[in-house]
Protein backbone atom coordinates (compact mmCIF):
# COMPACT_ATOMS: atom_id res chain seq x y z
CA UNK A 1 0.00 0.00 0.00
CA UNK A 2 1.58 3.45 -1.10
CA UNK A 3 0.18 6.73 -1.11
CA UNK A 4 -0.87 8.04 -4.11
CA UNK A 5 -2.00 11.53 -3.73
CA UNK A 6 -2.07 14.22 -0.98
CA UNK A 7 -5.21 15.95 -0.08
CA UNK A 8 -4.07 19.71 0.72
CA UNK A 9 -6.40 21.87 3.22
CA UNK A 10 -6.40 25.44 3.58
CA UNK A 11 -7.95 27.83 5.89
CA UNK A 12 -10.71 29.35 4.46
CA UNK A 13 -11.10 32.39 6.59
CA UNK A 14 -12.23 35.18 5.10
CA UNK A 15 -11.92 33.68 1.28
CA UNK A 16 -15.02 33.77 0.44
CA UNK A 17 -16.83 34.29 -3.55
CA UNK A 18 -14.34 35.68 -6.18
CA UNK A 19 -11.46 35.64 -3.25
CA UNK A 20 -11.65 32.29 -2.88
CA UNK A 21 -10.89 31.51 -7.04
CA UNK A 22 -7.99 33.39 -6.95
CA UNK A 23 -6.81 32.08 -3.72
CA UNK A 24 -7.57 28.60 -4.78
CA UNK A 25 -5.30 29.23 -8.48
CA UNK A 26 -2.54 31.01 -6.87
CA UNK A 27 -2.43 27.66 -4.39
CA UNK A 28 -2.72 25.06 -6.94
CA UNK A 29 0.06 27.27 -8.89
CA UNK A 30 2.33 27.37 -6.12
CA UNK A 31 1.90 23.86 -5.27
CA UNK A 32 2.90 23.29 -8.72
CA UNK A 33 6.13 25.11 -8.34
CA UNK A 34 6.82 23.41 -5.20
CA UNK A 35 6.38 19.71 -6.70
CA UNK A 36 8.21 20.62 -9.72
CA UNK A 37 11.64 20.50 -7.65
CA UNK A 38 10.68 16.59 -6.65
CA UNK A 39 11.29 13.40 -8.69
CA UNK A 40 8.16 12.06 -10.01
CA UNK A 41 5.24 13.62 -12.25
CA UNK A 42 2.40 15.30 -10.59
CA UNK A 43 -1.28 16.55 -11.31
CA UNK A 44 -2.50 19.39 -8.99
CA UNK A 45 -6.54 20.22 -9.06
CA UNK A 46 -9.08 21.22 -7.96
CA UNK A 47 -12.25 18.98 -6.99
CA UNK A 48 -15.02 19.53 -5.35
CA UNK A 49 -13.75 22.80 -3.42
CA UNK A 50 -10.58 20.67 -2.44
CA UNK A 51 -7.30 20.19 -3.47
CA UNK A 52 -5.08 17.12 -4.85
CA UNK A 53 -1.82 16.55 -5.65
CA UNK A 54 -2.00 12.96 -7.62
CA UNK A 55 1.24 11.28 -8.24
CA UNK A 56 1.16 10.22 -11.64
CA UNK A 57 4.09 8.12 -11.22
CA UNK A 58 6.62 6.64 -8.80
CA UNK A 59 7.48 9.60 -6.54
CA UNK A 60 9.72 10.36 -3.41
CA UNK A 61 7.23 10.76 -0.38
CA UNK A 62 9.93 12.62 1.80
CA UNK A 63 10.66 15.44 -0.82
CA UNK A 64 6.82 15.53 -1.63
CA UNK A 65 5.77 16.29 1.43
CA UNK A 66 8.67 18.50 2.26
CA UNK A 67 8.02 20.45 -0.69
CA UNK A 68 4.12 20.36 0.33
CA UNK A 69 5.19 22.25 3.86
CA UNK A 70 7.09 24.63 2.07
CA UNK A 71 3.86 26.18 0.51
CA UNK A 72 1.76 29.78 1.87
CA UNK A 73 -1.47 28.92 2.17
CA UNK A 74 -1.84 25.34 2.70
CA UNK A 75 -2.65 24.78 6.23
CA UNK A 76 -2.34 20.66 6.66
CA UNK A 77 -1.18 17.72 4.18
CA UNK A 78 -2.87 14.28 4.69
CA UNK A 79 -1.62 11.77 2.57
CA UNK A 80 -4.04 9.62 0.79
CA UNK A 81 -3.98 5.76 0.15
CA UNK A 82 -6.51 5.24 -3.28
CA UNK A 83 -8.10 1.68 -2.99
CA UNK A 84 -10.86 0.40 -6.09
CA UNK A 85 -14.04 -0.19 -4.65
CA UNK A 86 -14.20 -3.69 -4.83
CA UNK A 87 -17.29 -4.10 -2.42
CA UNK A 88 -17.42 -3.65 1.31
CA UNK A 89 -15.86 -6.89 2.37
CA UNK A 90 -13.12 -5.68 0.69
CA UNK A 91 -12.63 -2.26 2.25
CA UNK A 92 -13.04 -3.39 5.21
CA UNK A 93 -9.48 -5.74 4.61
CA UNK A 94 -8.00 -2.44 3.13
CA UNK A 95 -8.84 -0.04 6.19
CA UNK A 96 -7.31 -2.61 8.41
CA UNK A 97 -4.04 -2.81 5.97
CA UNK A 98 -3.85 0.63 5.95
CA UNK A 99 -3.99 1.52 9.69
CA UNK A 100 -1.53 -1.84 10.32
CA UNK A 101 1.26 0.07 7.94
CA UNK A 102 0.66 3.57 8.67
CA UNK A 103 0.80 3.47 12.66
CA UNK A 104 3.54 0.92 14.15
CA UNK A 105 2.00 1.47 17.93
CA UNK A 106 -1.75 0.33 17.86
CA UNK A 107 -2.77 2.04 20.99
CA UNK A 108 -4.46 5.18 20.17
CA UNK A 109 -8.47 6.28 20.27
CA UNK A 110 -9.79 6.67 17.12
CA UNK A 111 -13.54 7.66 14.70
CA UNK A 112 -13.86 6.45 11.16
CA UNK A 113 -15.53 9.49 9.54
CA UNK A 114 -16.83 8.46 5.78
CA UNK A 115 -18.55 10.55 3.45
CA UNK A 116 -20.07 8.80 0.01
CA UNK A 117 -19.98 11.67 -2.53
CA UNK A 118 -21.15 8.25 -4.57
CA UNK A 119 -25.04 7.93 -3.44
CA UNK A 120 -25.18 5.19 -5.17
CA UNK A 121 -22.96 2.85 -2.37
CA UNK A 122 -25.04 0.14 -0.80
CA UNK A 123 -24.28 1.81 2.78
CA UNK A 124 -25.09 5.22 4.51
CA UNK A 125 -22.06 6.73 5.97
CA UNK A 126 -23.13 6.18 9.57
CA UNK A 127 -23.28 2.19 8.40
CA UNK A 128 -19.60 2.61 7.08
CA UNK A 129 -18.70 4.18 10.19
CA UNK A 130 -20.31 1.70 12.57
CA UNK A 131 -19.26 -1.56 10.57
CA UNK A 132 -15.50 -0.30 10.17
CA UNK A 133 -15.22 0.52 13.25
CA UNK A 134 -16.13 -2.70 14.60
CA UNK A 135 -13.54 -3.95 12.53
CA UNK A 136 -10.89 -2.10 12.91
CA UNK A 137 -11.34 -2.84 17.07
CA UNK A 138 -11.84 -6.44 16.38
CA UNK A 139 -8.11 -6.62 14.12
CA UNK A 140 -6.43 -4.41 16.82
CA UNK A 141 -7.90 -5.03 20.43
CA UNK A 142 -5.27 -2.22 21.58
CA UNK A 143 -7.37 0.54 19.87
CA UNK A 144 -10.71 1.99 21.66
CA UNK A 145 -13.51 4.70 19.87
CA UNK A 146 -13.59 8.20 20.85
CA UNK A 147 -16.40 9.86 19.15
CA UNK A 148 -15.32 13.15 20.49
CA UNK A 149 -11.75 13.79 20.75
CA UNK A 150 -10.40 10.88 18.89
CA UNK A 151 -6.44 10.93 18.16
CA UNK A 152 -6.64 9.42 15.31
CA UNK A 153 -9.88 10.10 12.80
CA UNK A 154 -9.78 7.84 9.79
CA UNK A 155 -11.22 9.31 6.91
CA UNK A 156 -13.12 7.05 4.47
CA UNK A 157 -13.74 8.74 1.06
CA UNK A 158 -16.17 6.96 -1.28
CA UNK A 159 -16.23 8.11 -4.66
CA UNK A 160 -15.69 6.59 -8.07
CA UNK A 161 -12.39 4.88 -6.09
CA UNK A 162 -11.69 5.37 -2.61
CA UNK A 163 -9.78 7.70 -0.41
CA UNK A 164 -8.34 6.68 3.00
CA UNK A 165 -6.38 9.25 5.25
CA UNK A 166 -5.73 9.70 8.93
CA UNK A 167 -2.53 11.46 9.35
CA UNK A 168 -2.78 15.43 8.86
CA UNK A 169 0.27 16.98 8.84
CA UNK A 170 0.33 21.07 9.51
CA UNK A 171 1.45 23.39 6.64
CA UNK A 172 3.25 26.47 7.31
CA UNK A 173 -0.20 28.56 6.65
CA UNK A 174 -0.36 32.18 5.57
CA UNK A 175 -1.66 32.85 1.74
CA UNK A 176 -0.64 31.80 -1.25
CA UNK A 177 2.46 33.80 -3.48
CA UNK A 178 0.63 36.18 -6.20
CA UNK A 179 -2.63 36.87 -3.66
CA UNK A 180 -0.86 40.04 -2.52
CA UNK A 181 0.64 42.46 -5.17
CA UNK A 182 4.31 42.79 -4.93
CA UNK A 183 7.16 44.23 -2.77
CA UNK A 184 11.23 44.93 -3.15
CA UNK A 185 13.04 43.60 -1.15
CA UNK A 186 16.38 44.89 0.06
CA UNK A 187 18.68 41.94 0.31
CA UNK A 188 21.72 42.32 2.23
CA UNK A 189 23.84 38.81 3.58
CA UNK A 190 22.93 39.10 6.43
CA UNK A 191 20.37 37.35 8.91
CA UNK A 192 17.69 39.71 9.14
CA UNK A 193 16.49 40.84 5.53
CA UNK A 194 15.78 36.78 4.00
CA UNK A 195 13.74 36.19 7.49
CA UNK A 196 11.93 39.47 6.61
CA UNK A 197 11.44 38.67 2.60
CA UNK A 198 10.13 34.94 4.02
CA UNK A 199 7.91 36.93 6.10
CA UNK A 200 6.20 38.93 3.97
CA UNK A 201 6.18 36.40 1.20
CA UNK A 202 4.12 34.29 4.08
CA UNK A 203 1.12 36.87 3.29
CA UNK A 204 0.62 36.43 -0.23
CA UNK A 205 3.46 39.08 -1.70
CA UNK A 206 5.17 38.37 -4.74
CA UNK A 207 8.63 39.46 -3.50
CA UNK A 208 11.53 40.88 -5.96
CA UNK A 209 15.05 41.81 -4.19
CA UNK A 210 17.80 43.85 -4.88
CA UNK A 211 21.28 44.19 -3.70
CA UNK A 212 23.57 46.78 -3.30
CA UNK A 213 26.88 45.92 -3.75
CA UNK A 214 30.42 47.34 -4.17
CA UNK A 215 32.89 45.97 -6.07
CA UNK A 216 36.39 45.56 -5.73
CA UNK A 217 35.41 46.43 -2.03
CA UNK A 218 32.58 43.74 -2.00
CA UNK A 219 33.67 40.68 -3.53
CA UNK A 220 31.99 37.72 -5.87
CA UNK A 221 31.78 35.83 -3.85
CA UNK A 222 29.52 37.86 -0.64
CA UNK A 223 27.17 38.63 -4.09
CA UNK A 224 27.10 34.66 -4.77
CA UNK A 225 26.13 34.23 -1.49
CA UNK A 226 23.10 36.81 -2.00
CA UNK A 227 22.24 35.13 -4.76
CA UNK A 228 22.36 31.53 -2.64
CA UNK A 229 20.12 33.61 0.03
CA UNK A 230 17.20 34.37 -2.85
CA UNK A 231 17.74 30.88 -4.49
CA UNK A 232 16.70 29.95 -0.34
CA UNK A 233 14.01 32.25 0.23
CA UNK A 234 12.87 31.55 -3.77
CA UNK A 235 11.80 27.78 -2.28
CA UNK A 236 8.88 29.17 -0.22
CA UNK A 237 8.27 32.59 -1.71
CA UNK A 238 8.36 31.26 -5.71
CA UNK A 239 11.29 32.37 -8.12
CA UNK A 240 12.59 35.89 -7.07
CA UNK A 241 14.35 38.36 -9.61
CA UNK A 242 17.00 39.57 -8.15
CA UNK A 243 18.47 43.14 -8.98
CA UNK A 244 22.32 43.53 -8.20
CA UNK A 245 23.34 47.33 -8.31
CA UNK A 246 26.73 48.80 -8.26
CA UNK A 247 26.67 51.47 -5.83
CA UNK A 248 30.42 51.89 -5.62
CA UNK A 249 31.00 55.30 -7.26
CA UNK A 250 27.46 56.35 -5.13
CA UNK A 251 29.29 55.03 -2.06
CA UNK A 252 32.91 56.85 -2.79
CA UNK A 253 31.21 59.86 -4.04
CA UNK A 254 29.32 60.23 -0.46
CA UNK A 255 32.44 59.16 1.47
CA UNK A 256 34.16 62.26 -0.61
CA UNK A 257 31.44 64.86 -0.04
CA UNK A 258 29.77 64.17 3.50
CA UNK A 259 30.86 63.90 6.93
CA UNK A 260 32.05 60.73 8.26
CA UNK A 261 29.94 60.15 10.90
CA UNK A 262 26.48 60.44 8.45
CA UNK A 263 28.21 57.66 5.92
CA UNK A 264 25.97 54.99 6.84
CA UNK A 265 22.62 56.88 7.00
CA UNK A 266 22.70 58.92 4.04
CA UNK A 267 23.98 55.74 2.17
CA UNK A 268 20.69 53.91 3.41
CA UNK A 269 18.92 56.60 1.93
CA UNK A 270 20.00 56.04 -0.93
CA UNK A 271 20.12 52.57 -0.98
CA UNK A 272 15.94 53.49 -0.36
CA UNK A 273 16.00 55.52 -2.87
CA UNK A 274 17.41 53.07 -5.58
CA UNK A 275 15.39 50.89 -4.12
CA UNK A 276 12.30 52.61 -4.60
CA UNK A 277 12.88 53.41 -8.22
CA UNK A 278 13.56 49.66 -9.24
CA UNK A 279 10.47 49.07 -7.53
CA UNK A 280 8.47 51.58 -9.12
CA UNK A 281 10.11 50.09 -12.08
CA UNK A 282 9.14 46.99 -11.55
CA UNK A 283 5.52 47.54 -10.39
CA UNK A 284 5.65 46.70 -6.31
CA UNK A 285 3.89 48.45 -4.13
CA UNK A 286 6.45 48.70 -1.35
CA UNK A 287 9.60 48.10 0.05
CA UNK A 288 10.70 45.67 2.28
CA UNK A 289 14.07 45.98 4.97
CA UNK A 290 15.12 43.39 7.66
CA UNK A 291 15.40 46.37 10.10
CA UNK A 292 14.48 45.79 13.92
CA UNK A 293 14.57 48.74 16.22
CA UNK A 294 18.49 49.29 18.35
CA UNK A 295 19.88 46.49 16.62
CA UNK A 296 22.57 48.50 15.49
CA UNK A 297 23.02 52.30 15.19
CA UNK A 298 21.62 52.58 12.07
CA UNK A 299 18.35 51.44 13.50
CA UNK A 300 17.39 53.70 16.37
CA UNK A 301 14.02 55.03 15.99
CA UNK A 302 16.43 58.39 14.92
CA UNK A 303 17.61 56.83 12.38
CA UNK A 304 14.52 54.63 11.20
CA UNK A 305 12.95 57.83 10.94
CA UNK A 306 16.18 59.48 8.97
CA UNK A 307 15.77 56.22 6.59
CA UNK A 308 12.27 56.32 5.87
CA UNK A 309 12.02 60.02 5.38
CA UNK A 310 13.20 59.43 1.75
CA UNK A 311 10.26 56.37 0.46
CA UNK A 312 7.29 57.17 -0.52
CA UNK A 313 6.11 53.57 -0.92
CA UNK A 314 4.78 51.63 2.14
CA UNK A 315 8.15 50.03 3.67
CA UNK A 316 7.52 46.47 5.33
CA UNK A 317 9.61 45.96 8.15
CA UNK A 318 8.50 42.59 9.06
CA UNK A 319 11.17 41.56 12.03
CA UNK A 320 10.89 45.39 13.66
CA UNK A 321 10.02 44.22 16.82
CA UNK A 322 11.98 40.90 17.19
CA UNK A 323 15.00 40.30 18.78
CA UNK A 324 18.11 38.96 17.05
CA UNK A 325 17.21 35.62 18.51
CA UNK A 326 13.85 35.39 17.72
CA UNK A 327 15.33 36.53 14.01
CA UNK A 328 17.79 33.42 14.17
CA UNK A 329 15.32 30.67 15.22
CA UNK A 330 13.03 31.83 12.01
CA UNK A 331 17.13 31.57 9.93
CA UNK A 332 17.17 28.15 11.10
CA UNK A 333 13.73 27.08 10.46
CA UNK A 334 13.70 28.46 6.72
CA UNK A 335 17.10 27.11 6.07
CA UNK A 336 18.97 30.64 5.34
CA UNK A 337 21.09 31.03 8.78
CA UNK A 338 23.81 28.81 7.50
CA UNK A 339 24.42 30.85 4.74
CA UNK A 340 23.85 34.38 6.20
CA UNK A 341 26.41 33.87 8.86
CA UNK A 342 29.44 33.15 6.03
CA UNK A 343 31.49 35.43 6.48
CA UNK A 344 32.13 37.98 3.77
CA UNK A 345 32.31 41.68 3.51
CA UNK A 346 29.04 43.77 3.02
CA UNK A 347 29.10 47.20 1.32
CA UNK A 348 27.53 48.78 4.65
CA UNK A 349 30.38 47.28 6.90
CA UNK A 350 33.67 49.05 4.75
CA UNK A 351 32.71 52.48 4.74
CA UNK A 352 31.35 52.82 8.10
CA UNK A 353 32.66 55.49 10.41
CA UNK A 354 34.30 54.65 13.61
CA UNK A 355 31.54 57.21 15.42
CA UNK A 356 28.48 57.10 13.52
CA UNK A 357 25.33 59.48 14.53
CA UNK A 358 23.15 57.02 16.13
CA UNK A 359 20.75 60.10 16.68
CA UNK A 360 20.43 61.74 13.12
CA UNK A 361 19.15 64.83 12.85
CA UNK A 362 16.98 64.79 9.71
CA UNK A 363 17.40 68.45 8.32
CA UNK A 364 21.23 67.93 9.31
CA UNK A 365 21.61 65.04 6.91
CA UNK A 366 19.15 66.51 3.99
CA UNK A 367 21.85 69.74 4.40
CA UNK A 368 24.70 67.00 3.91
CA UNK A 369 23.22 65.51 1.20
CA UNK A 370 22.94 68.98 -0.29
CA UNK A 371 26.84 68.57 -1.27
CA UNK A 372 26.05 65.76 -3.48
CA UNK A 373 23.85 67.68 -5.56
CA UNK A 374 26.45 68.26 -8.69
CA UNK A 375 26.58 64.34 -9.45
CA UNK A 376 24.70 62.40 -7.78
CA UNK A 377 21.53 62.20 -10.23
CA UNK A 378 23.24 60.86 -12.52
CA UNK A 379 24.97 58.21 -10.34
CA UNK A 380 22.10 56.83 -9.10
CA UNK A 381 20.58 56.90 -13.06
CA UNK A 382 23.53 55.21 -13.96
CA UNK A 383 23.54 52.68 -10.90
CA UNK A 384 19.75 51.94 -11.73
CA UNK A 385 19.92 51.46 -15.32
CA UNK A 386 23.04 49.08 -14.95
CA UNK A 387 21.55 46.61 -12.22
CA UNK A 388 21.83 43.47 -13.33
CA UNK A 389 19.29 40.45 -13.31
CA UNK A 390 19.15 37.25 -12.06
CA UNK A 391 16.39 35.08 -11.81
CA UNK A 392 16.79 32.74 -8.37
CA UNK A 393 14.71 29.56 -8.05
CA UNK A 394 13.17 27.56 -10.65
CA UNK A 395 10.97 29.50 -12.64
P1 LIG B 1 20.67 42.12 7.58
O1 LIG B 1 20.92 41.01 8.54
O2 LIG B 1 19.43 41.96 6.81
O3 LIG B 1 21.88 42.44 6.75
P2 LIG B 1 21.48 44.10 9.43
O4 LIG B 1 21.10 43.84 10.81
O5 LIG B 1 22.86 43.80 8.97
O6 LIG B 1 20.41 43.37 8.49
P3 LIG B 1 21.78 46.75 8.28
O7 LIG B 1 23.06 46.41 7.69
O8 LIG B 1 21.64 48.00 9.09
O9 LIG B 1 21.14 45.63 9.19
O10 LIG B 1 20.70 46.84 7.15
C1 LIG B 1 19.36 47.08 7.43
C2 LIG B 1 18.55 46.60 6.24
O11 LIG B 1 18.94 47.31 5.08
C3 LIG B 1 18.78 45.14 5.89
O12 LIG B 1 17.97 44.30 6.64
C4 LIG B 1 18.45 45.14 4.43
O13 LIG B 1 17.03 45.10 4.25
C5 LIG B 1 18.96 46.48 3.96
N1 LIG B 1 20.36 46.36 3.46
C6 LIG B 1 21.50 46.54 4.12
N2 LIG B 1 22.58 46.35 3.32
C7 LIG B 1 22.10 46.03 2.11
C8 LIG B 1 22.68 45.71 0.84
N3 LIG B 1 24.01 45.65 0.67
N4 LIG B 1 21.86 45.44 -0.20
C9 LIG B 1 20.52 45.46 -0.04
N5 LIG B 1 19.91 45.76 1.13
C10 LIG B 1 20.67 46.04 2.19
MG1 LIG C 1 23.61 43.62 7.07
Amino acid sequence: MRYQSFLIKYAEIGVKGKNRYMFEDALVKQIRFALKAVDGEFEVVKESGRIYANALSDFDFEDALEALERVFGVSAICPLVQVDDLGFEELKKQVVAYLDQVYQEKDFTFKVDARRANKQYPKTSEEVNRDLGEVILEAFPGLSVDVHHPQVMVHVEIRSRINLYSQVIPGPGGMPVGTNGRAMLLLSGGIDSPVAGYMIAKRGVVIEAVYFHAPPYTSERAKEKVVELARLVSAYAGPIRLHIVNFTDIQLYIYDQCPHEELTIIMRRYMMRIGELIARKEKCLGLITGESIGQVASQTVQSLAATNDVCTMPVFRPVIGFDKQEIVDIAERIGTFETSIQPFEDCCTIFVAKHPVTRPDIRKIRHSEGKLAERIDGLVETAVETAEVVVCGRS
